[in-house]
């Protein structure tokens, strides 16, 4: 049988120290048996999620250096104590900090922080498997996903372990990834082709008897579910012996215990971290007891070595990407519409189309008052994505504009009464209209039926950023003249 901790590196992190903690308090839910039985010990899982690339500080959290000091502080955190830290995935795809640099930064950092391990989020694939491939073997800690298989041999993908066992003192604990089944539709398609995404249910009856006979006491599962997704496996879980599910990808902030299952998920971007701790009579290795809570990590005194490294990568990007290219006086927001505009105009000046539109979820940060640097740009729009060219009827266009919940960002598609127009003319349903999307969604991203519509679509290669780059820098704002001056703010 495949072993999957005996020749992991961290698996001997905690063997020398056999940790008891002696827990007074907990001598009611002790056994009520011979003097001889053990005290219970307690293991503490630290559990964050959707990092997003968010370790540095700002105003509103504490960065990873942050969160690492206040675990140590305020969690009495070692690497080598009785402490289990994983995350529920989406790492790094977040501003430029991170996402210049392909999320090398912040793996680096949850290497400093002592991660054990992260289940694979939707955005662990969005710079390929190759990225993927490079972070892997970058980690100190284990990329889960026993969900996650090779669609030809029906195995877990090559960059990814279904689990690991973490021995901490004489208890063995399994971790367990479950990736997300909507990854296809939440990352760039071509990048999880030939991979399917296996059931949670069924995944958790074949892996978790598995991780029992390889010696696991205690089971952990570590996901990038959504809530809605997490309390139906309750019962699963439940049956199965698992102590705790950790979730994901919603940035949802959830402590609590169900049905003696601890389900906790943290918010996002650093900001908060989950302390779930497992009281175990270390004879058995059974659970005693699970508690779960939730802590914030407002700005606070970093960690050093953690900033250091931050500090780090802060300097190199600095070099990389603080050349200013313009100037705004108040800033622009992720969610306005003079940002939308404001990206959809620049492409529809960079190339000749009719049209532009973009999926919402694609723009990820505000532009903040002053200076305007290729740094800002990269932050609003992380992900690597291409312009894509496609040839859609009126009908087509309209029937893609009004998809999902959210509208796209849009330009040359207008309205005047009820009817909608494009450039000056009224929509006309039977006729041929160019349109530039990106490639996530060409390939079919939330949902898109763009590369049904037109299976030609022609892949400029642009980079999605570059004309917004070349608009912003053509206008030559300044404090005299900010580019304010220039922005349509009014809703399309
Ligand atoms: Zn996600």
């Amino acid at each position: 049988m495949t072993t999957y901790s005996r020749n992991y590196p961290k698996i001997v992190r905690h063997t020398l120290l056999v940790v008891l903690v002696a827990a007074a308090a907990l001598a009611s839910c002790a056994p009520t048996v011979e003097t001889e039985a053990a005290d219970p010990m307690r293991i503490t899982v630290l559990y964050t999620n959707d990092e997003h690339g968010w370790i540095a500080a700002d105003d509103r959290r504490g960065g990873a250096a942050g969160m690492l000091a206040r675990w140590r502080e305020n969690e009495g955190y070692v690497e080598d104590g009785p402490f289990l830290v994983l995350s529920g995935g989406d790492l790094w795809t977040g501003p430029a900090l991170s996402t210049w640099f392909e999320g090398e930064p912040t793996v680096d950092v949850m290497n400093e922080m002592g991660y054990h391990a992260a289940v694979l989020g939707n955005h662990e694939f969005d710079f390929g498997r190759d990225g993927l491939r490079t972070r892997a073997d970058q980690a100190e800690f284990a990329f889960l996903g026993a969900n996650i298989l090779d669609s030809a041999s029906g195995a877990p993908i090559d960059e990814v372990l279904p689990y690991v066992i973490e021995d901490i003192g004489v208890v063995r604990v399994g971790i367990i990834g479950l990736a997300s089944m909507r990854t296809p539709r939440t990352t760039m398609p071509t990048h999880v082709a030939g991979i399917e995404f296996a059931d949670y249910a069924a995944t958790l009856e074949r892996v978790v008897p598995e991780v029992k006979s390889e010696g696991a006491d205690v089971i952990i599962a570590v996901t990038h579910l959504c809530e809605e997704e997490m309390r139906p496996l309750v019962g699963t879980a439940t049956e199965l012996g698992i102590a705790m599910i950790g979730g994901g990808h919603c940035n949802e902030r959830i402590a609590e215990v169900a049905q003696g299952v601890a389900l906790v998920e943290a918010g996002w971007q650093f900001a908060a971290y989950g302390r779930v701790d497992l009281t175990i009579d270390p004879g058995s290795g059974k659970v005693l007891d699970v508690a779960v809570a939730l802590k914030d990590n407002p700005p606070g005194t970093p960690d050093l070595d953690a900033e250091a490294i931050v500090a780090r990568w802060q300097a190199e990007l600095d070099d990389e990407l603080q050349v200013t290219i313009g100037y705004t006086e108040d800033g622009i927001k992720r969610n306005s519409a003079a940002m939308a505009n404001m990206l959809m105009d620049a492409w529809l000046a960079a190339y000749p189309a009719d049209v532009a539109m973009s999926n919402p979820g694609g723009i990820r940060q505000d532009i903040n008052p002053g200076e305007i640097t290729l740094a800002d740009i990269v932050g609003v729009l992380p992900f690597d994505n291409t312009i894509v060219d496609v040839a859609l009827t009126g009908k087509q266009v309209l029937a893609s504009y009004v998809h999902g919940s959210r509208r796209p960002a849009i330009a040359g598609l207008g309205q005047s009464g009820a009817k909608y127009t494009i450039g000056d003319m009224p929509l006309d349903p039977d006729a041929i209209y160019h349109v530039l999307i990106n490639d996530f969604m060409y390939a079919g991203g939330d949902g898109y039926l763009f590369a049904e519509y037109d299976p030609a679509g022609y892949m400029t290669g642009i980079d999605w950023r570059q004309p917004v780059i070349d608009w912003i820098t053509s206008l030559r704002t300044t404090p005299n003249d900010p580019l304010e001056n220039y922005l349509d703010t009014e809703p399309r």
